[in-house]
């Protein structure tokens, strides 16, 4: 434990804040869990778990989630996802403080056709810094691990220089994570199995292109797979995030662990191979498949508490009314309980409980 943790203002941290919260992450040995939001009850029960457990915390939108916050009766898709994501962020930013805790605003998954969504974004955050001199969100991602490395590189360089300018961080990935959510999961088997993990080699290139531009971080694969699936597919091999930080660190003489990890496909992976990711220099963890079935189970037993309050406003046999049954608020709530013990969950796994460096 470092012998003093700099402490920063509750809120929505970005550029040398969101820096420090990093660094720190690395230096006391825990990551912190980056969960994916849809709306506000989501975004809110985030926020609320992470107090709970007095962590700091990162509050991701997929391109489908930034469409839904903004709303799906909105037509032009390209423009919901740039909107739901903007509202996201300024909600965050209004009500953050409020729970005591440092957020970092980050956005998901962009693959190539996703490019101009996360440009749309730099542009709202270029406006924003004019203004206030800091952006609307703290990172956005690039996936463009799809792509040939050159490719991937080159695009992340251009994005990365935009970035930088207005105090904000790129999180890339490299290799192949397979999963249902980037439609590659379904034929492991035939796959190239080198693909599955990400090659120092691929990860030095990387620290070589974007280093000298501005903060990034790596998604690197080493047999992580998005979503649930039966284990035994894939072997998880965290050694695969040594021997990258390793390599660079003999190549360029630099400091322990140079580089920035973080973990995709984390969902059904065992403690310990979370803590030994973790030791390597992992300092965000994306859950997202976990917190979605916490938010939902709930509606389930409070459909079967009060079956009739979902089909009838006052009950047809004795004339009781509903109301106080089905009022959204009330199973809502219920939801966003579930979620935020879910989200507790995650900070305990990884280490991040009583952790936040949020001061007064
Ligand atoms: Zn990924």
């Amino acid at each position: 434990m470092p012998e003093e943790v700099k402490k920063l203002k509750p809120g929505v941290v970005t550029g040398s804040d969101y820096l420090t919260l990093v660094k720190n992450c690395k230096a006391r040995g825990f990551a912190l869990p980056a969960i994916n939001v849809t709306s506000t009850n989501t975004l809110n029960a985030a926020l609320e778990g992470a107090m709970n457990s007095k962590s700091d915390i990162i509050i991701q939108l997929s391109n489908g989630g930034a469409q839904f916050f903004a709303g799906k009766g909105i037509k032009d898709v390209e423009k919901a996802r740039v909107l739901g994501a903007i509202s996201a962020a300024r909600h965050a930013h209004t009500v953050a403080k409020a729970y005591g805790i440092c957020v970092v605003l980050h956005t998901d998954h962009a693959d190539k056709k996703l490019i101009p969504w996360v440009e749309s974004l730099i542009d709202a955050s270029e406006a924003e810094y004019e203004v206030t001199g800091k952006p609307l969100f703290s990172s956005h991602m690039l996936d463009l691990s799809e792509e040939p490395i050159d490719e991937n590189l080159a695009e992340c360089e251009r994005v990365l220089k935009r970035l930088a300018k207005i105090d904000m961080s790129l999180e890339i990935e490299l290799g192949v994570t397979g999963g249902e959510e980037d439609g590659v999961g379904s034929d492991i088997d035939q796959m190239d199995n080198s693909k599955l993990y990400t090659q120092p080699s691929e990860v030095l290139q990387a620290y070589e292109k974007l280093s000298p531009i501005g903060h990034f971080s790596v998604a690197a694969a080493f047999g992580n797979v998005h979503g649930v699936y039966k284990p035994g597919n894939v072997q998880l091999r965290p050694e695969i995030l040594k021997a990258s930080q390793q390599h660079i660190q003999s190549v360029y003489d630099t400091t322990e662990r140079p580089l920035d990890f973080v973990f995709h496909g984390g969902s059904g992976s065992s403690p310990e191979e979370i803590a030994e990711a973790v030791s390597y220099g992992v300092f965000k963890m994306n859950v997202d498949t976990d917190t979605q079935f916490a938010f939902s189970k709930p509606v389930g037993a409070y459909v079967e508490a009060h079956p009739k309050a979902f089909k009838y406003q006052i009950d047809p046999e004795d004339g009781t009314p509903f109301k106080k049954h089905y009022d959204p608020r009330a199973w809502l709530r219920d939801c966003e309980k579930s979620m935020a013990e879910r989200v507790q969950q995650a900070c305990a796994e990884l280490g991040a409980t009583g952790k936040s460096i949020a001061g007064a």
